[in-house]
């Protein structure tokens, strides 16, 4: 097995003892932002706290809180000439956070992703395809000098416009794209709709994240474009993507163990979990300048996957991600995650590639309605048929998720997609 990087190949001891090192000088680094430094000396902690790995657990957790506190520049620790790009999480739950790098922190970021992207079979040979959106949003820029770090021949495509999409991924002989998992189903209802085979075209390789999605969602997408499709998973706060990256088994994500410290807490105790159980997500980077980030809360749902992972790597790896915490619905006494409602609506042939879960309240009671695109070739105007196939989706969903919602069999294309992420959740119950 080739690999991009050595550390790729590194042991545990290989790659605790660098872990070691870079997190004193990352404690070191981050001490000297106005936030860290304030924070740290409160708590009298500093490098030389760090005796071993298991010291990290003396340093606070960091939040989505703390960062906007310290909006935009209170986490930066070095000039302000040293830096030389920034970037905002997507405000997918509020107001941004500004991340700051210099330009050791920008290679460092395109060589974890030409590593992910080395990992799943993508090289210079390869015509790559950026179907993400190029503002402040990492999976633009990020991916992009990802690929051109590969040497692949790339393409800014940016996000919208499917059929333009579509003629360059033909025109230019694309071999390999990334797209989020909802554009992706939706890219492939085109295709359908305008009579194209995907395996007739020259896409092989596809990364798909930025946002929760299933198994289920996954091999839609493989089977309506016609390739492999590897889950990336990344966040702003920590670059973006090319922190957890799927190899070819196509079970698990890889965490950079050299770049990011990786720990799995329950939300609500903040302890450590056992390897296998879900609990929150807590990374530490290990490779940042412009603005390290220590033990920061990503509030995404994961859990560590056990055992050794015939691609040989030890990097360890992370299911794919439940939702974030604050995703969770509790309607009727039942606790539940959108991921959930996907599962099942997309294990259904008739149904299409979107949907949307609508929190109602009629007389006072909280009511879950969940809209359903159907398959056009499965829109059929035998109303027995439907009513038939409504019920099998609520009694699959009442196995799920303990409740029986009201399910809407709607049309293709009559649930508005949004932009950039999908938004599977619309909450119109009276507020207060
Ligand atoms: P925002 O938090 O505003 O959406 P980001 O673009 O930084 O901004 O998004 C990072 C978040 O996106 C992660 O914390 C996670 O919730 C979600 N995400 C990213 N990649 C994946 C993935 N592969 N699977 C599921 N969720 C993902
Ligand atoms: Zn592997």
């Amino acid at each position: 097995m080739t690999f991009y990087h050595p550390a790729e190949g590194w042991s545990r001891e290989e790659i605790e003892k660098a872990q070691l090192t870079r997190l004193r000088i990352s404690v070191q680094q981050a001490m000297r932002s106005p936030f860290y430094g304030k924070r740290m000396a409160a708590q009298g902690l500093g490098p030389d706290s760090i005796q071993s790995l298991a010291s990290i657990r003396d340093i606070p957790f960091t939040t989505k809180a703390d960062l906007r506190s310290g909006y935009p520049f209170d986490f930066v620790t070095v000039p302000q000439a040293e830096l030389v790009r920034l970037h905002a999480s997507s405000g997918t739950t509020g107001s941004p956070v500004a991340i700051c790098h210099t330009k050791a922190d920008l290679n460092t970021w395109a060589d974890l992703m030409a590593r992910c992207m080395h990992m799943i079979g993508i090289r210079k040979e390869d015509v790559f395809q950026n179907i993400a959106g190029y503002g402040l949003f990492t999976g633009g820029l990020g991916i992009h000098a990802g690929a051109e770090r590969l040497g692949c021949l790339t393409i800014p495509s940016g996000a919208g416009n499917t059929r333009r999409q579509i003629k360059l991924i033909r025109d230019m002989n694309v071999t390999a794209l990334h797209i989020i998992p909802s554009y992706a189903l939706y890219l492939g209802s085109v295709l359908k709709e305008m009579g194209l085979d995907p395996r007739e075209l020259p896409p092989r390789i596809a990364l798909i994240g930025a946002e929760p999605h299933t198994e289920e969602a996954r091999q839609r997408i493989e089977y309506l474009l016609g390739l492999k499709a590897y889950n990336s998973y990344g966040l702003s706060e920590m670059n973006g993507p090319g922190v957890a990256f799927e190899c070819l088994g196509q079970n698990g994500m890889h965490v950079w163990e050299d770049c990011y410290l990786l720990e799995i807490i329950n939300p609500r105790t903040l302890e450590p979990v056992p390897d296998g159980e879900v609990g929150e997500l807590v990374l530490t980077t290990l490779s940042r300048k412009g603005m390290p980030v220590l033990r920061y809360r990503t509030s995404d749902l994961t859990r560590i996957i056990p055992g050794p992972c015939p691609c040989g790597r030890v990097h360890r790896r992370i299911d794919r991600i439940l939702g974030r915490a604050d995703d969770m619905l509790i309607i009727k006494g039942c606790n539940f995650y959108p991921m959930q409602v996907e599962q099942v609506l997309l294990s259904f042939p008739e149904v299409g590639q979107n949907y949307l879960i609508v929190l109602e309240e009629t007389d006072g009671m909280d009511q879950v309605r969940v809209q359903v695109e159907l398959r056009d070739d499965h829109f059929v105007e035998d109303v027995r048929a439907l009513k038939a196939l409504q019920q099998r989706i609520a009694h699959r969903l009442r196995d799920e998720i303990l409740f029986t919602p009201k399910v809407e069999l709607v049309q293709t294309n009559s649930i508005p997609k949004a932009e950039g992420k999908a938004v599977r959740v619309s909450d119109i119950r009276k507020q207060g």
